[in-house]
């Protein structure tokens, strides 16, 4: 088994970044090299500002690169829970805004040629538990009617015929979602800005900054950059001189495994639709099917902001038996990979992006951010080109977290906590 992401392993490297020492004085510098950063790069490069990538380590070593590879929309919550708190208007726009994100992931796919297997294959929402297939009826009933008709609700029955498994009470298919490979798309993005006009900088984490003359001053160990503007794209992984953004962002560890390549009739006696599949527990397991034809299979796992060999050891163990359960024909079948990532959660999981100590940023996506990255990025770069401000979550106040620096000390306690849900509800 290889501790690497599978994203990462089975991509052709980025190697546009600039050598040399960081120095130069940009319109925009965007700190950060994932999917918003380069998204954000790209946009402002081709509307014509001189713009730098500052990336602590490569492009898509982030959660970019070590994500599930589901490019699902719909809302990170129920569509009722939504509607409760904002209001139908509001909560159809929020909704509308993650169908807009995939649209924006399809569009530059299809615009700069990147070779990333992208597909519309809609994505199943798995009832774990009878009353949880009752929570989805309900949902669908409000959501199918004023959001989203390319949607239908598939009881017991109708689920023999999508997936190979007897532990779901039903599901909720979303038509729009789709899937990529990961890595690809990552790199060609990174390619994409760089073919724009954007100065990408690798091993250039920032680790001071200060203001010069009404400009940003940047500095990181290879030398520093001014710049008239800055987007601060970090996500779960913010490091170095934004403990504001530290104060509000809750990095979660999430972890994968991918099994050897699946044979036809495995193929059509697991997942035969070939969509992506995410159940309904506060402990989720997520699946699908790689280009190459493994299952990527993914899940919480364990409460921990720890990603290394041995944590990401300690998940996969727990994510293999999951597989067991759910799919009993693959209890045996042999993992290839193993890795794990930080998901950038806020506290009532909607993401953020505005401007807060002198900076712009996007981040917060909450587990939902293969798609809403790329939008997001995209939609920052143009309120900074001063284009219209398209941004859905401009009005939500982002209080910083109580006794909370940065340092996720109460992820037992919240991982005690929804494995008793998990077994209550
Ligand atoms: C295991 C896992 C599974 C996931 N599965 C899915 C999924 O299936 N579908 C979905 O929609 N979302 C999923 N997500 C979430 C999604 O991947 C992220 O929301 C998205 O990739 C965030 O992109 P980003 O560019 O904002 O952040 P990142 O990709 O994390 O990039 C941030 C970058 O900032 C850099 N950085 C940090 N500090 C500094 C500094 N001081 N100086 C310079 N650079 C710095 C980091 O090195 C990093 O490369 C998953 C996440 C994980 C971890």
């Amino acid at each position: 088994m290889r501790f690497v992401s599978y994203w990462q392993d089975t991509a052709p490297p980025f190697s546009g970044a600039r050598e040399g020492p960081v120095e130069g004085h940009f319109d925009i510098v965007v700190i950060g090299g994932g999917f918003t950063g380069l998204a954000a790069a790209r946009q402002l490069a081709r509307g014509g500002a001189r713009v730098a990538v500052l990336e602590a380590d490569r492009v898509g070593c982030g959660a970019s690169g070590r994500n599930g590879g589901h490019v699902n929309n719909g809302l990170a919550h129920s569509f009722l829970a939504t509607k409760a708190r904002f209001g139908t208007e509001k909560a159809v726009a929020l909704y509308h805004a993650f169908d807009d994100a995939v649209d924006t992931v399809e569009g530059i796919v299809r615009d700069e040629k990147i070779d990333c297997a992208f597909r519309r294959g809609g994505k199943l929402k798995l009832a774990s538990k009878p009353k949880h297939f009752d929570a989805l009826a309900r949902n669908f009933e409000a959501l199918h009617k004023e959001a989203d008709p390319d949607t239908a609700l598939l009881g017991r029955t109708e689920l023999a015929d999508e997936i190979g498994s007897d532990g779901f009470y039903g599901a909720m298919l979303s038509r729009k979602a789709g899937m990529m490979h990961m890595g690809r798309f990552v790199n060609g993005l990174a390619e994409a800005a760089k073919k724009a006009g954007a100065v990408i900088f690798e091993d250039a984490a920032v680790t001071a900054r200060s203001r010069e003359a009404g400009r940003h001053k940047l500095t990181t160990a290879r030398g520093s950059v001014l710049a008239d503007n800055v987007l601060v794209a970090t996500g779960a992984y913010t490091s170095g001189p934004f403990p504001e953004l530290r104060r509000r962002i809750v990095p979660v560890g999430a972890f994968i495994i991918a099994t050897r390549p699946l044979t036809d009739a495995e193929i059509a006696a697991t997942v035969p639709r070939d969509r992506t599949y995410v159940n309904s527990n506060n402990f989720v397991n997520y699946f699908r099917l790689a280009p190459d034809r493994r299952l990527i299979f993914g899940g919480r796992a364990r409460f921990s902001a720890r990603v290394d060999q041995r944590s990401d050891s300690k998940s996969g163990a727990i994510l293999r038996a999951n597989l067991a359960g759910i799919f009993p024909h693959l209890a045996d079948i042999g993992i290839d990979y193993c890795w794990g990532g930080l998901v950038d959660m806020t506290k009532d999981r909607f993401p953020r992006a505005g401007f807060m100590d002198g900076m712009h940023f996007a981040m917060g996506y909450s587990g939902h951010g293969t798609h809403m990255s790329v939008h997001m990025g995209t939609v920052m770069a143009d309120i900074i080109l001063g284009r219209d401000d398209r941004n859905p979550f401009r009005d939500m106040p982002w209080p910083a977290l109580p006794l909370y620096s940065g340092t996720p000390w109460f992820m037992p306690a919240m991982g005690l906590w929804y494995r008793f849900l998990d077994l209550i509800r």
